[in-house]
């Protein structure tokens, strides 16, 4: 029998709890509670979803866009009116901090905003008389049934990357969570539910690796959005574009951030303080290498080793606490592995940010700021992702070693610069192959109207999400050539 903890899927409308399946514990990761179970649903319950949304793509492509974004504007203030429950249910299940909370679902909030504009983003255009009397036409249809695959790190901002823009061009998605943090989504959706919206045109299923392969493989899904690490990126990638679908795949990151004598060090500092180790380093977006220049070595180590023992690690949902837990224990045993790995290869520690507790939270996932200087540019630990509050820094004599050493690390997500000098900035925004790039900035996270970029094996496809890349990628062009002779008008 179901108990009150087990999550249900939403399917045609209707929440559903899911019989037979296993079942994985959701935990806070401050605190060690166990929050909900979670089902991992099997392809028969995956194939009722994509059923039920193929089902109902016939009524929705054919509703008008004008009318389909209403239910966008409804979800847009329903939101806006469970915004603190849902920033809280973040926190609860991700551990972030409750304003880093409110910051991931307002940029949410904005890419539903964005696609109200529909009606005008998927117009085509045409040509009258491209030879006498015949008139040529592109219109962009929904493809159909799409899905999308999301991490753990942002719960409700990511599945809101892909969700409003598959609905308004007219498509119908079957959306899966990470297992790790189900209950925001689930939030979300019963919000969607609350617009209206008709049924098929939502689905949730939980679930695991077994349940993407499901998704991947169900032959009526025409396309995938994927968020998650590199080598599962590639993975879902290749399987999705073997089977003939349209994927969009954004992976993993090591991001650079490079300091240049002439920043503003105290500043520069805070800027790259926030991005190492806010929401605990576990963010697509993390400057977790700094790459100082020249003069810059010195005092920025000294500026960031401050800043790092400074920081308030705690629940992230009491007051004033800056940075919270990382997502399990496995992770924490990840990371600090990774720590004693920079060590090994020749590292300083400057702030060693494990075995740090906090009091109240001794069973919560917590791992301490930790900036590791002097890692070897060509050790290991340098080209890894650690997605944790590490912050490696290496030294380089000038800009051009900084971009060569840049260019040459497998990812490609983002990479920021601090400087005085335009020269400069533009050398690096010209030279750096990374698909954000930041100047005195140090998360280059795109608006929702920008494409989120991410290069070489940090995204896999070539249609990124948000913005006009999301009409591309949810829609299908036609082309319409019409002969009407003149004579045939003469009868008129
Ligand atoms: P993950 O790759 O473990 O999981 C992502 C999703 O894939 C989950 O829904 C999970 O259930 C599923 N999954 C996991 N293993 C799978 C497998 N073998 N086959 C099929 N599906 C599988 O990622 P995560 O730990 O949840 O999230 C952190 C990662 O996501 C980091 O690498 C981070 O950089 C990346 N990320 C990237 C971006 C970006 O925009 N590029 C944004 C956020 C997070």
């Amino acid at each position: 029998m179901a108990t009150s903890l087990q999550l249900p899927n939403f399917i045609d409308g209707r929440w559903q709890a899911v019989p037979g399946a296993e079942f994985l514990d959701v935990f806070n990761p401050a605190t060690a509670e166990r929050l909900a179970q979670v089902p991992m649903t099997s392809a028969p319950e995956v194939d009722e979803a994509v059923r039920a949304a193929a089902r109902a793509f016939e009524d929705w492509r054919r509703t008008p866009v004008t009318e389909r974004v209403q239910y966008l504007f409804r979800l847009k203030q329903l939101l806006e009116e469970h915004f603190e429950d849902i920033a809280r249910t973040i926190t609860l299940e991700c551990g972030k901090t409750l304003d880093e909370s409110r910051g991931e679902l307002r940029r949410g909030i904005e890419n539903v905003e964005v696609a109200c504009g529909a009606p005008a983003m998927m117009q085509g255009y045409n040509s009258e008389d491209i030879a006498q009397g015949i008139d040529e036409t592109m219109i962009r249809q929904p493809l159909g049934v799409v899905a999308a695959v999301t991490p753990f790190n942002f719960p409700s901002m990511i599945p809101l990357w892909f969700t409003p823009y598959a609905v308004a061009f007219g498509n119908c998605i079957v959306l899966k969570p990470s297992e790790r943090v189900p209950l925001t989504l689930r939030k979300v959706v019963e919000l969607i539910e609350a617009t209206g919206l008709p049924a098929g045109v939502v689905q949730l299923v939980n679930g695991d690796r077994h349940t993407v392969d499901a998704i991947l493989d169900h032959p009526s899904i025409r396309a995938i959005s994927f968020v998650g690490s590199s080598p599962v990126a590639r993975y879902v990638y290749s399987r999705a574009c073997a089977a003939g679908k349209r994927a969009q795949c954004q992976g993993g990151a090591r991001n650079p951030i490079v300091v240049l004598p002439d920043a503003d060090l105290s500043s520069a500092g805070q800027i790259a303080a926030d991005s190492a180790f806010g929401c605990a380093g576990q963010r697509c977006l993390a400057g977790s290498l700094a790459l100082t220049v020249g003069g810059a070595r010195e005092p920025f180590g000294e500026v960031m080793a401050n800043l790092a023992r400074d920081r308030r690690m705690g629940y992230g949902l009491e007051e004033g606490v800056q940075m919270g837990p990382v997502i399990t224990p496995r992770s924490k045993e990840r990371i600090e592995a990774l720590i004693a790995q920079g060590v090994s290869e020749g590292a300083r520690l400057l702030v060693d940010g494990r075995g740090r507790k906090v009091p109240g939270h001794e069973h919560g996932n917590f791992i301490g700021p930790t900036i590791l200087q002097d890692l070897p540019p060509a050790g290991e630990l340098a080209a890894t992702e650690v997605f944790g509050p590490v912050l490696g820094m290496i030294h380089c004599d000038d800009l051009q070693q900084a971009i060569e050493l840049i260019n040459q690390g497998a990812y490609g997500n983002m990479a920021c610069l601090f400087t005085a000098s335009g020269a400069a900035a533009r050398k690096f925004r010209y030279e750096v192959r990374a698909g954000n790039i930041g100047i005195n900035l140090g998360v280059a996270a795109p608006m929702a109207f920008f494409p989120f970029s991410g290069w070489k094996d940090s995204f896999f496809g070539d249609l990124h999400g948000q913005g006009w890349d999301a009409v591309e990628f949810y829609t299908e062009k036609k082309v319409v050539v019409e002969r009407w002779p003149r004579e045939w008008s003469r009868k008129f």
